[in-house]
């Protein structure tokens, strides 16, 4: 009975904000569009560049060193934006807590016009990933905001490669803090072991892309990326639209 009122106290929320958030442009605030054709072309994209994401050795483009990808289980990182990048955060802001879920298209372009233009066509062609797995919420996180902002970013991965979408693969077993709340070393304690995998897939040396929507200490792609390698998982690429 309470969790009855509950859901539909949710929902009634959700629509309400879904309806009266006003649309209007991320960069300028011009009214009509969530990214405006100005603010949209002026977007500044981040470049594949051959230095490790963590620690800034030269390695080949997108790449982990050996050091880092052993200590964190992520073997190459690729992200379009840069987290200081206001346009960016403020939409992903408004489509995570505005519950504005027609925004997600828009960013999942924003993300896939990347990847094929900056990364698919050219520094990452010889490689061949064998899956996409959006980083997932715990159950009762997915039934307040409805969806999962991670998925269709994920989508838009799976569309660029043209490989297999697992949503159902990982599931997030426990709920955990906030991450953006706290400080950098207690994060990974959070997110530690919050992850299992849900069915045999047969992972075997598989080279899997995670999808996240941010990645700032990494801590909750390290944890998902350590739950797939002891599945069987190869190696661990992540796509986020922002990082650190
Ligand atoms: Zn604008
Ligand atoms: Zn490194």
């Amino acid at each position: 009975m309470f969790l009855d009122i509950k859901r539909r106290a949710i929902q009634a929320r959700r629509f309400l904000l879904d309806c009266f958030f006003p649309l209007s442009c991320a960069g300028c605030g011009q009214e009509g569009d969530w990214l405006c054709l100005p603010c949209a072309q002026s977007l500044e994209y981040l470049a594949v560049e051959p230095v490790c994401w963590q620690c800034g050795k030269e390695v080949r483009p997108g790449y982990s060193c050996p050091a880092c990808a052993k200590a964190t289980n992520i073997d190459g990182l690729l992200a379009p934006f840069s987290y200081h990048n206001q346009v960016v955060s403020n939409l992903l802001k408004i489509y995570k807590y505005q519950f504005c879920h027609e925004l997600g298209l828009e960013l999942a372009n924003l993300l896939s016009g990347w990847l094929v233009k900056g990364v698919k066509d050219n520094k990452l062609s010889n490689i061949t990933f064998d899956l996409v797995v959006p980083v997932p919420l715990h159950a009762s996180r997915l039934r307040w905001r409805g969806y999962n902002q991670s998925e269709i970013l994920a989508k838009a991965v799976t569309e660029v490669f043209q490989v297999p979408l697992e949503v159902d693969l990982l599931k997030r077993n426990r709920r955990t803090r906030p991450q953006a709340k706290l400080a950098n070393e207690l994060r990974l304690a959070n997110v530690s072991g919050c992850f299992t995998v849900k069915k045999d897939l047969g992972l075997d040396n598989k080279l899997i892309i995670l999808v996240d929507d941010v990645a700032t200490t990494m801590a909750t792609l390290t944890s998902a990326a350590k739950t797939l390698k002891q599945a069987g998982a190869g190696q661990i690429w992540a796509i986020t639209l922002l990082k650190a």
